[in-house]
């Protein structure tokens, strides 16, 4: 087990099955390789390029490569740029501000040291990042940063232009080999170590067991557990829920950063519009027109997006009102569509046309600050398995993300995690030999699939998240989340299943639970996790982690 940095309470969790589909070593086809990566988003692919290239890489995604946080990311990527005006000291300052005394200063310092190195990959892999007529790279602004330190493309659609970057250098190397549609149900794990994964290949409709020499988790977040979330269908929390069954140690994973500014026009796409509007000096009104945020923070519409959360929550509830608004139009009309032509478009859509309308917007799910535990070079506390990106726990986030963070975080790690791993593999042995492992078929009565709607389940859960686990929670609410949550578990946990949507209500559940039960331990407001029967956040108060513990596989 690593050991965990900083002051810790343990949340010990039982009951939880330790595979979710039978399986039998001797009924399935067999893939070997020296590195399994599990998720094809920035962390993953950038991990991938960093394993030595004579070693054979497989990255394993559930989706697509166009579909994952990593496409969606929109405001761009944190790191010094302006020298010497903006310090890697000040970078460092802003993070640890912005994380509410829970970050883990070394790995913040890492890994604001480490950012330029790593967005120069970037640019090697041909992203282009957007210019002025000078030719240099321009850099945002946005809300916690000091200093314009956001490097962004095509103005607001950073994540696909750096994604379509890393898919095509990943795509020229051969030896990474990419298998898209397959969706990985657990770890193989035999004595405390992480043997490779069980997959699931979805067009042939066949169970398929991975063996590698070494694991790396990268499989982006878990917003889907909300019902208003900036994610994408993909981010169910299958890496975490996967991680814990197998008996990896999760941290902090009651954090969780609800965007304020979430498009909110009912039956519509509930779209994420950027933070670096606000940067750029939009302002945030109520349904009065009234600029409410100064009555809240002096920061103004750059205040940490907790803070900004909670203060729309707050006014919503003041001015009886399902949403705010955003608000650009005293900018030039040209200015605003050439700096966010996709927001313009997508508002476009639904009639808003963002040079004079104001934008309806409300707070969302967006980014988990905890995730699987790991140490400064991404190992988790199973021998053989690693974490990088959203998945992981690494300190850098603490109890809130600064902007733009969190794709620089998944680049460090990518990059560390890929080639540790790389190098551990390449001092393995070559061994094609599978190993006797099995989740047996349980009682015909078990089997999940007839008489259970699991989409009906998965909206519920979805619904109690959202009103009971939200921006800002209180006791009852949580109890009574809980209890809910563990009603569906009994139902759906001891069942085994044969669908994709099924297994991911199983570890949608598990990580709810999860979530549940870190906020109902932490009684206290700090970062992302508001209690209102618990009074402010305190600076003075004792920073305690939370660490998951699955005690059946102690
Ligand atoms: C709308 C939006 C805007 C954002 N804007 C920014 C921004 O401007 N700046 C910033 O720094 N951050 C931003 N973020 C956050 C950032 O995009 C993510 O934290 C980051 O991209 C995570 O990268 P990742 O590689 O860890 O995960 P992802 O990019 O989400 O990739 C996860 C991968 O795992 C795969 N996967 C998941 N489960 C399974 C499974 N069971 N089996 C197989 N594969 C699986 C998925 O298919 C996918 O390929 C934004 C997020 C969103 C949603």
């Amino acid at each position: 087990m690593i050991n965990a940095p900083g002051t810790n309470r343990e949340i010990h969790i039982s009951n939880v099955p330790r595979y979710l589909a039978p399986f039998h070593a001797k009924l399935h086809p067999h893939f070997f390789t020296d590195v399994l990566i599990v998720g094809g988003g920035l962390a993953g692919l950038t991990a991938a390029l960093a394993v030595d290239p004579s070693l054979k890489v497989l990255v394993v995604c559930k989706a697509g490569l166009d579909l994952s946080n990593s496409v969606k990311a929109q405001g761009g990527i944190a790191t010094v740029w302006d020298v010497p005006e903006d310090k890697f000291e000040n970078h460092v300052k802003d993070t640890l501000i912005a994380g509410g005394a829970l970050c883990d200063e070394e790995t913040v310092e890492m890994i604001v040291r480490r950012g330029p190195d790593e967005v120069r990959k970037l640019l090697s892999y041909g992203t282009r990042f957007d210019r002025d007529e000078k030719g240099d790279v321009l850099l945002g602004r946005e809300g916690g940063h000091d200093h314009f330190r956001i490097l962004h493309a095509n103005g607001d659609s950073t994540g696909a232009e750096i994604m379509r970057a890393t898919i095509e250098e990943a795509r020229r190397r051969p030896n990474i080999r990419i298998w898209e549609d397959t969706f990985t149900l657990d770890l193989l794990t035999n004595d405390g170590f992480c043997r490779g994964a069980v997959v699931f290949w979805e067009k042939e409709r066949e169970i398929e067991l991975v063996w590698a020499k070494q694991t790396i988790l990268a499989t982006g977040g878990l917003g889907q557990i909300y019902r208003e979330t900036t994610n994408p269908s993909c981010a169910t929390g299958d890496g975490v829920a996967l991680a814990f069954r197998a008996g990896a140690v999760c941290r902090d994973l009651e954090f969780i950063q609800f965007h304020p500014t979430v498009l909110y026009i009912a039956g519509g796409s509930r779209s994420l519009i950027t933070e670096a509007m606000r940067g750029e000096g939009a302002l945030l009104v109520d349904k009065n027109g009234y600029r409410f945020m100064p009555d809240y923070d002096e920061r103004g519409e750059l205040a940490p997006r907790d803070v900004v959360s909670r203060s729309i929550v707050k006014q919503m509830a003041k001015t009886n009102s399902s949403n705010v608004f955003l608000d650009l139009s005293h900018k030039d009309a040209d200015w605003i569509r050439k700096r966010f032509p996709g927001i313009a478009g997508i508002c476009a859509e639904f009639g808003v046309d963002i040079t004079k309308d104001r934008i309806p917007v409300r707070p969302g799910a967006h980014y988990a600050m905890g995730g699987v535990l790991v140490d400064q070079t991404g190992r988790t506390s199973i021998r053989g398995l690693w974490a990088a990106g959203e998945v992981s726990s690494t300190g850098l986030h603490g109890a809130n993300r600064l902007a733009s963070n969190s794709l620089l975080e998944a680049l460090v790690y990518g990059e560390t995690t890929g080639r540790l791993a790389g190098e551990i593999a390449a001092s393995e042995p070559d061994e094609y030999r599978a190993l006797p492992l099995e989740n047996p078929p349980i009682n015909a009565d078990r089997r999940g699939e007839g008489a259970l709607d699991v989409t009906d389940v998965r909206n519920s859960l979805k619904s109690a998240m959202q009103r009971e686990c939200g921006v800002v929670r209180n006791e009852d609410d949580l109890k009574h989340a809980l209890e809910s949550i563990n009603t569906w578990s009994r139902i759906l946990l001891t069942k085994q299943f044969s669908t994709i949507e099924a297994w991911e209500a199983q570890n949608m559940l598990l990580v709810a639970r999860l979530v549940v039960a870190g906020a109902l331990e932490r009684r206290e407001t700090r970062g992302g996790h508001n209690r209102s029967d618990c009074g402010p956040f305190d600076p003075e108060a004792p920073a305690i982690h939370s660490l998951f513990v699955n005690d059946d596989r102690r």
